[in-house]
């Protein structure tokens, strides 16, 4: 079985990982915790970087720190990861959803100025399948509502709007590293952030609200969102090979492209203009003039060995944020979008396999 995705350790993981437990330093102490920060800053032009357990933590640290509470609202685009829901429910708000850009499969700008209310406290923007959100326009909307922008750039890493990696042009980025996103440390997440108030505010809530300065203190809520220094040592290395395992997947974006860009019933995403999309997993959409449905490709593509995956279903459809409204472009990608292995670890052999099958599909 080609696996639709697979982590790339093939650096000084287990030379970091073997170093925490020669030295004792399994738990949230320990010098790589630290150290991937610090590497992690330098690689995205972040000014303060934060570890934390995981992606969706990440995020809900970053709606606490900005004070998101009940009655509040926060616009979301309706096809994402459900955790960029989840995370507004933690804090009891609501989230208000937005469809798509038929195009890039990120938030619509222009429908998000229509459902701000005087409720509206922050927009999240989702960085899709490593497709940058329009954030000049985002940011601006933001500015003119007075709106705090959390961007979820989960799936992005290394992705760039105009000469800004994503994370850091809003006023919180999150990232994770689940086993299957761009760089892992297994589970894990980070929160950057230029805003100093901000980066105290989640450094103290992501440690059970334990003043910094006198133990067992605490002088507010907080939770136990903190990373290990076991998934930092990973995280490290993951960074250290960064730049390679980025154009290790630009070129597999190559390769797809070219070989499926003329089946027909087949087409792409596209990228935002002035932005440097990362091919997080290489998405089609699989049209009706494609001689199977989506669901029959990824069930005939299982058969021959080959695991995808279908895009996001829509928010709007699970129950627990059930809206009977008309997200035209969202339920189209969502109906119509299928993810192909994409890892720095799959061989050129494979996506040579995997474009063959697929083109070689008729009816
Ligand atoms: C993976 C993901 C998350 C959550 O990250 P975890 O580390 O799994 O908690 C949030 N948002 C998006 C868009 C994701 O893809």
């Amino acid at each position: 079985m080609i696996p639709v995705s697979q982590p790339y350790m093939f650096g000084n993981e287990r030379k970091y990982v073997l170093n925490c437990i020669d030295t004792n330093w399994i738990s949230s102490g320990g010098k790589y915790i630290k150290e991937f920060e610090n590497k992690f800053e330098s690689l995205i032009d972040a000014k303060y970087a934060l570890t934390t357990s995981n992606g969706t933590a990440s995020l809900h640290l970053a709606l606490a720190a900005i004070g998101i509470k009940e009655g509040d609202e926060v616009i979301i685009p309706n096809l994402t990861f459900v955790s960029t829901a989840n995370v507004i429910r933690y804090c009891n708000a609501t989230p208000v959803l937005i469809d798509v850009k038929k195009n890039t499969a990120c938030i619509d700008p222009t429908l998000i100025e229509k459902k701000i209310s005087d409720r509206t406290k922050a927009i999240i923007p989702v960085h899709l399948y490593g497709n940058v959100a329009d954030m000049q326009s985002i940011m601006n909307i933001a500015k003119r509502n007075n709106l705090f922008v959390i961007e979820d750039a989960a799936e992005a890493h290394g992705a760039m709007y105009k000469n800004e990696y994503v994370g850091t042009i809003g006023d919180v980025g999150c990232f994770s590293f689940f086993g299957n996103k761009i760089i892992t440390t297994g589970e894990g997440g980070m929160c950057v952030t230029k805003n100093r108030e901000l980066y105290d505010k989640m450094f103290l809530l992501k440690n059970h609200g334990m003043s910094p300065t006198e133990r067992f203190y605490h002088s507010v809520i907080g939770f136990n969102y903190r990373m290990t220094n076991i998934q930092a040592a990973v995280g490290l290395a993951q960074v250290e090979n960064f730049e390679k395992i980025i154009s290790i997947r630009d070129q597999q974006y190559l390769k797809y492209f070219k070989r499926l860009s003329g089946v027909e019933g087949i087409s792409f995403l596209e990228s935002e203009p002035s932005t440097r999309s990362v091919n997080w997993m290489f998405s089609i959409l699989i049209e009706d003039e494609f001689p199977l449905s989506r669901d029959e490709t990824i069930t005939y593509l299982e058969k021959m060995s080959i695991e995808t995956r279908p895009f996001f279903k829509l928010m709007s459809k699970m129950p627990p944020y059930l809206d009977d409204l008309l997200y035209e472009n969202s339920e189209e990608l969502s109906n119509k979008g299928l993810n192909l292995p994409s890892s720095a670890s799959l061989s050129d052999g494979d996506i040579e396999k995997i474009c063959d099958i697929i083109s070689g599909i008729q009816k």
